[in-house]
């Protein structure tokens, strides 16, 4: 099933993207977002260490990334948060941001296969990261979507798993005006790609 699978962003939205590491989220990002609309975990490590791997530098980068956030999302300005996000802490804290500022936070999960994220992070070029955290970050990210709610009960607007990242080719994202639901609580799950509807929740 090809070319239909549609994701629509309220032109506000604070976008999650969630995937372990070598799921595809920069890939992701860059080919449907402006580079401005993106926060990287790994750059703001590079802002602060010069080394977007060096994990002692996470707290500072996290510090300035919520930051920089924050403030786009007082202007209304769509911003994309990548970074892992396997942990329902780090999720959280990102939902907790977008309520602050009354914007509405959407999640994609990049739900690609172990052997998949593995495989995409021995070939690439520059920075790798080891296996068994590739292989934590997916565990720790399966737990969550395989619970009674998934993702349901964390204060999402809506979350879009795409199962098979591989064909992000057939993903449109299109923007529609206005807030869109706040990230107060009540959520959508909406499937996209190889998966099936997860779970529809209606507003408080
Ligand atoms: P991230 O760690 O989640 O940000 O993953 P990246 O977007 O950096 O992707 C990791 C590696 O997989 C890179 O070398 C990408 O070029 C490659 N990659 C990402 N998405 C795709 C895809 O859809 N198809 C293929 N073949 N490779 C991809
Ligand atoms: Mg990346």
């Amino acid at each position: 099933m090809g070319g239909m699978d549609r994701i629509a962003l309220p032109a506000s939205a604070l976008v999650v993207l969630i995937g372990p590491s070598g799921s595809g989220k920069s890939t992701f990002a860059a080919r449907h977002f402006q580079p401005t609309e993106v926060l990287s975990s790994d750059e703001f490590r590079a802002i602060v260490a010069d080394d977007p791997t060096d994990q002692r530098a996470s707290r500072a980068a996290f510090e300035l990334l919520h930051l920089a956030a924050r403030r786009r999302l007082e202007r209304g300005r769509l911003t994309v948060i990548d970074a892992t996000n396997v942990t329902r802490t780090s999720r959280l804290e990102l939902v907790a941001l977008a309520a602050e500022t009354r914007r509405p936070a959407v999640a994609i999960v990049l739900d690609a296969p172990l052997e998949v994220c593995l495989g995409r992070n021995a070939r690439r070029e520059g920075r790798t990261v080891a296996a068994d955290v590739v292989i934590r970050q997916a565990d720790e990210l399966s737990r969550w979507l395989s619970g009674p709610s998934g993702l349901a009960d964390e204060g999402f607007a809506a979350v879009h798993r795409l199962a098979d990242p591989a064909r992000i080719d057939d993903v449109t994202v299109v923007r529609v005006p206005g807030r869109g639901r706040r990230a107060t609580g009540a959520g959508t799950i909406a499937a996209t790609g190889s998966d099936r509807l997860v779970d529809r929740r209606t507003a408080r």
